[in-house]
């Protein structure tokens, strides 16, 4: 390890691992700090399809698409069983690919990473980021590798730790959203039934009137299936992760009649996921990038698209103030607008499923006024600055008011429906014992 590098990255996660790929193609001389050893399991499985150019740009399509099962869409589902949707991708409005990626994070992850060093960057793992010293010309790391600390400098410093947050944590800048206080327990399943063809790889949603499940195929047997809920509902259970998890699936007809010949493969995993944002998203020389900038509660599968796409404008961002330094205060003010644009849109949409009727509004869509195809783009990731897309979706917030006090479509309850003549012991028991990561 040398003691000067130009950027230095902390995380080797999607952000890091694209940041460092695209820094390291430009011939910067970059490093990597990952304080885990990959492959490490990680949450956040379902990819969006506006992921797939820059895919293209870090040059890793062809090794993605032999690797992992396309998307096609998403569905959604209500447990009362009244209302469902499907989004096809390749219908949606001017979407460029009609597939994304369904993934299992610790094999994604792994080859961004080796991608990384394949293409230049240095990559150290199991170190950990402990200190930052912000001096005039760049930024002192302090970090620790089984047991030793060591220090180099960096004239800039990206933060993609994920929601460690270091830099943000360092500075105090994180603002959480106290609305998008949730929790999150899941487990990866065998056998889980599913749909024949193309909609069999894509991501369900099942909607409750305090809860949402997820459904992502990760491969063609195996299925990550998980819940979000307030957290405060969670503590109110009363049980343990696998407990709860077990007793919500079984409330759940539209999942469990799906699950009768499935068993856990996986310990059953719980983490906090509160949605928050940096008050700033950069320093004379620093940025933050993917979860390390902002955290967006996952209902729509953005937390990957994000990570990906603001590490690429951090990425150019830190390129050109490297190559011209006084230009440095102008493309790092680009950054932060165009990387708080993207969180801004999707905070919105996800803070709208929260709200009554939007539910009943999103599972019965019009083409009218290309409603449904806007929709589906946004859920594909498309983030354009375009009249259509933002009026069609001011049109569709609307309605979504509406809803809240004049019936415009069906209200759906919400409640699940009465379970078919589901066995109590449907799930065969676990092949891995349960070992709890957390609690809240
Ligand atoms: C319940 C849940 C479900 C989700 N589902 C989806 C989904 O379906 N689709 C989707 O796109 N997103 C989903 N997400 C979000 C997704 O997990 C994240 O948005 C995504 O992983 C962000 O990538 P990142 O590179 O910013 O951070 P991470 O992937 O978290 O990577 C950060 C890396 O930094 C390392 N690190 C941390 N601290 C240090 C340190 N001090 N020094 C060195 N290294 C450090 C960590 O070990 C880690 O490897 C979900 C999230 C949750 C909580």
């Amino acid at each position: 390890m040398d003691s000067l590098y130009d950027v230095a990255i902390i995380g080797g996660g999607p952000a890091g691992s694209t940041a460092a790929t695209l820094l390291a193609q430009k011939g910067r001389k970059v490093i990597v700090f990952e304080k885990e050893k990959f492959p490490r399991f990680h949450i956040g499985e379902s990819l969006l399809p506006y992921s797939m150019a820059a895919f293209d740009r870090l040059g890793l399509r062809a090794k993605l698409d032999a690797m992992f099962l396309p998307k096609y869409g998403a569905a959604i589902c209500t447990s009362c069983g009244t209302g469902a949707v499907k989004f096809k991708f390749k219908d949606a409005y001017r979407v460029e690919h009609g597939n994304a990626y369904q993934v299992t994070r610790s094999e994604f992850d792994k080859v961004l990473l080796d991608h990384s060093t394949e293409s230049g960057a240095t990559v150290v793992e199991q170190t950990a980021v402990e200190n930052l010293q912000i001096e005039d010309e760049g930024i002192g790391i302090t970090i620790k590798s089984r047991g030793a600390e060591e220090r180099v400098t960096a004239r800039y410093v990206v933060d993609c730790s994920g929601r460690n947050a270091v830099i943000g944590s360092f500075f105090k800048l994180k603002k959480s959203y106290s609305h998008l206080k949730k929790f999150s327990v899941f487990a990866h399943y065998e056998n889980v039934a599913r749909e024949e063809g193309d909609e069999g790889t894509y991501t369900r949603l099942v909607r409750g009137s305090d809860r949402w499940f997820w459904m992502i195929p990760l491969s063609r047997t195996k299925m990550s299936i998980g819940v979000v809920m307030d957290i405060a509902d969670f503590k109110a259970l009363k049980q343990g992760p696998e407990e709860a998890l077990d007793a919500m699936l079984r409330e759940q007809p539209e999942i469990w009649s799906r699950m009768i010949d499935s068993s856990r493969v996986t310990p059953v995993y719980a983490e906090s996921d509160y949605s928050y944002r940096n008050r700033r998203l950069t320093g004379a020389r620093w940025l933050l990038a993917g979860d390390a900038a902002g955290f967006i509660d996952p209902i729509f599968s953005t937390g990957v698209f994000v990570a990906i796409e603001s590490a690429g404008y951090a990425a150019d961002a830190i390129d050109a103030a490297l190559t011209n330094p006084r230009c440095r205060a102008r493309v790092f003010k680009r950054y932060a607008r165009a990387t708080n644009r993207v969180m801004d849109l999707y905070l919105r949409f996800v803070s709208n499923w929260y709200r009554p009727g939007f539910i009943d509004v999103i599972t019965q869509p019009t083409t009218r006024f290309q409603l449904a195809p806007v929709v589906n783009s946004m859920l594909a990731g498309n983030i354009e600055k375009s009249f259509t897309l933002w009026s069609r979706m001011e049109v569709f917030y609307f309605v979504a008011f509406l809803q809240r006090y004049i019936p415009v479509c069906r209200r759906h309850s919400l409640l699940p429906k009465a379970s078919p003549s589901l066995g109590a012991a449907a799930i065969r028991s676990p092949e891995i014992l349960p070992a709890p990561r957390s609690r809240p």
